[in-house]
This record gives C-alpha cells, sequence and structure tokens, in this order.
C-alpha cells in the first residue's frame, strides 16, 4: 500500500494503533524516509548520541520451555547443551569492566540449574567486585525469585512479551505443565519490585497479523518499557515454527530486516527516553549495515557478546547469529570502528535510561 506521506498521522507519539498501522502498512519510500529521520531525531532528544554498549553473556542454553521458534527448546537434541561455572561468568564480568562498559547482561534459558540462591549470589560477586550494572534475562521466574535478586544488587530484566496475540502466543510459547504464563503481569510486577524492565516483540512470526502488531507497539507506551528488544523473527530448522510454512495471507507481517527497523523507529516513537538496542537479529540478516541502520533509525544500545567462543555457537536460539564466531576483542574493534563512521561515541557508566531515572525521581518526590 502506498500511502503517501502527506496522508499519514504525524509521528508525535504515544501513537494508537489506528496511526501505527497506517505507519506499517506504508510502502511509500518518502514516507520511510520521514519514519527514519523522525525516529533519529528522538533518539537524539529523548536518550542522547552516545552508545551504551551491554556485554552480554550466555550463561546456559538449557532451557526446560518448548517455545515453538527458539532452538535451545527443551526437545531439541541436536543441540549440545552447556552451563557456564560460576567462575567462567566471573570471568566474563571483569572483562566487561577492562572494555570500560557498563552492564553486564545475564541470560540464559529457563535453567532450574541456576537456582534462586545461586543467582543471587552471584549477582552480589559481580556487583561487590566490578561495579557493573547488571541485567538479567533468565525467563518467567517465580516473584520470590525476582525479589531475591534485585535485593541483592540486580539492576534491570529483561523479559519479551513476544506478541500481544493471546492466541498466537499460547501457540509459539506453550506453559509448562499445571503453570501459567502471564507475562504482561510479570513486566508489571518487575516495575513494582523496582527493576528497569525491557520487554520486546519478535517481527514477523508467521500468523502474526499488522494489527497485533500495531497493538504490541501501543503497549510498549502502555506498559511505559523503559528498554524495548526487537528482532525479525528468524526460522531455525530444529523447531516447530522453522518447518511449517503458513497459509500465505495478505495480514502476515513479513520477517523481513526492513519491517523490523520500521517496528524499531515506531518504537522510539513511543518511547523517546526509552534504551532501545540494535539487536544481533539485526545484524544476523543484514551483517554489513543492520547495527549502524539500527543505530540511526532510533537505536542508542548494543549489545556485544562475551560469552567464550566454545560455548557461542551453542546459544543458537536461531541459526547464524552475527558474531558467533568473533573474539570479544574483535567484536569490539569493529563496534569502536562502526560507531566512529557515524559519528557516535560509546557511553560511560551504567546507562539507566532516562524513563527509569524519571520514574525514580517521580517515586521519589523530586522535581523532575
Ligand atoms: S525462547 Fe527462551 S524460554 Fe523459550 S525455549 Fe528459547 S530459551 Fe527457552
Amino acid at each position: 500500500m502506498k500511502t503517501p506521506l502527506s496522508d499519514l498521522p504525524p509521528l508525535k507519539g504515544p501513537l494508537r494503533a489506528e496511526a501505527l498501522l497506517a505507519w506499517l502498512r506504508t510502502g511509500e519510500p518518502e514516507a520511510l524516509e520521514h519514519l527514519w529521520a523522525r525516529a533519529d531525531e528522538l533518539r537524539r532528544q529523548g536518550v542522547g548520541d552516545e552508545v551504551h554498549l551491554r556485554g552480554l553473556v550466555e550463561i546456559s542454553n538449557r532451557c526446560a520451555r518448548q517455545c515453538a521458534y527458539c532452538g535451545l527448546r527443551a526437545a531439541n537434541r541436536s543441540v549440545s547443551r552447556y552451563a557456564m561455572s560460576d567462575e567462567e561468568i566471573l570471568e566474563c564480568a571483569h572483562q566487561i569492566r577492562e572494555y570500560g562498559w557498563g552492564t553486564a547482561v545475564l541470560q540464559s534459558g529457563e535453567d532450574p540449574a541456576f537456582t534462586s540462591s545461586r543467582v543471587e549470589a552471584l549477582v552480589r560477586r559481580i556487583k561487590a567486585e566490578t561495579g557493573l550494572a547488571i541485567t538479567l534475562s533468565l525467563g518467567e521466574r517465580t516473584e520470590e525469585e525476582l525479589r531475591a535478586w534485585k535485593r541483592a544488587g540486580a539492576d534491570r530484566y529483561l523479559l519479551r512479551f513476544e506478541t500481544s496475540d493471546r492466541a498466537l502466543f499460547q501457540r509459539i510459547h506453550p506453559p509448562l505443565p499445571g503453570r501459567e504464563c502471564d507475562r504482561l503481569g510479570l513486566l508489571k510486577l518487575l516495575r513494582d519490585i523496582g527493576y528497569e524492565v525491557g520487554s520486546g516483540v519478535m517481527v514477523g512470526i508467521p500468523g502474526q497479523g499488522f494489527e497485533s502488531l500495531a497493538r504490541d507497539l501501543e503497549l510498549f507506551a502502555e506498559l511505559e518499557l523503559d528498554m524495548i528488544g526487537l528482532g525479525p523473527f528468524i526460522p531455525h530448522p530444529d523447531t516447530p515454527l522453522g518447518t511449517s510454512t503458513p497459509p500465505p495471507s495478505a495480514d502476515q507481517v513479513p520477517a523481513t530486516v526492513d519491517m523490523a527497523f520500521r517496528v524499531l523507529a515506531l518504537a522510539r516513537v513511543q518511547r523517546p527516553e526509552a534504551n532501545l538496542p540494535a539487536t544481533t537479529a539485526l545484524a544476523t540478516l543484514d551483517r554489513e549495515q543492520g547495527r549502524i541502520l539500527g543505530l540511526q533509525r532510533g537505536a542508542n544500545v548494543v549489545m556485544p557478546n562475551v560469552t567464550p567462543l566454545h560455548h557461542r555457537a551453542r546459544y543458537s536460539i536461531y541459526p547464524n547469529k552475527a558474531s558467533s564466531n568473533e573474539t570479544a576483542e574483535q567484536t569490539r574493534l569493529q563496534i569502536d570502528t562502526q560507531l566512529a563512521s557515524i559519528g557516535r561515541s560509546v557511553a560511560a557508566g551504567p546507562g539507566h535510561s532516562p524513563a527509569f531515572r524519571r520514574r525514580i525521581r517521580e517515586q521519589e518526590g523530586a522535581p523532575s
């Protein structure tokens, strides 16, 4: 559909679903150029020109869940499983510190070996030894665990809601037997506990329609997310969604890097003061330009992977992930070069989002 720029709603957020839908559907090149420029302008105003680097440590690829799109699902016997030792994780945290990056992101499948007390002790050690901000991305965990980790010093929690379409979510993300799966409820809980909260969606999941994607974007604003991560759906051959072909539908959101850029730019319109990563999934589909274009279309965060190389390739949520054969040092040099090429620089410090800092000030009753 080629809706001309003059007929599209102004990019003044937060936008409602109807306006978002018009922007998601337009194929007019002039309109897209306007969207990229507006997202870049809002990024500069909301979070500035500096780019926050978060060192990503994929601490375990074991998972009890059966998500229909993910190569780490429990039923996938073709992946060789690993879990890092606490000492290995600490080494990665020290490396992040040496690089001058402010945050360690600990990510894993839902691995029961990372018990509440083990993660709590790990968070305390990383804080005491490195002073880094800590982001956890360990799946759906109990309120007790989330509270204990916050008390231990964790700063942020990432939990993507993936899609606001409940029926689609249940198809791709079945709950554990006997357990309910309420990611939106968990996001609200995380916020109440005091975490800086991140979420996000996949773009182009088979069966995902444009209206539900517009609703996802509405939710970014309603949930007042501090961080938003998104990327295109990339099929994994060892998963149910990677091997089935959905019936063709005009309403199917395409799983393309261009559509992911469009959602990224609109996420910036929805949340000008949130932290938005240029994700690895973007860099995977467009190796040359994915990261840079992401940073020029709304993103202000990059998450370089510091997982030891002998584990890295096995964290295969989707195949052929960018950076899966690069050392952390190679990735660091490449990112420094890329940032210099677009006149951006690396930020120092923990890099909390202005959205989160504003919320904390308001809760403490200080003038914003
Ligand atoms: S998406 Fe996360 S919870 Fe689902 S199977 Fe993959 S690692 Fe496990």
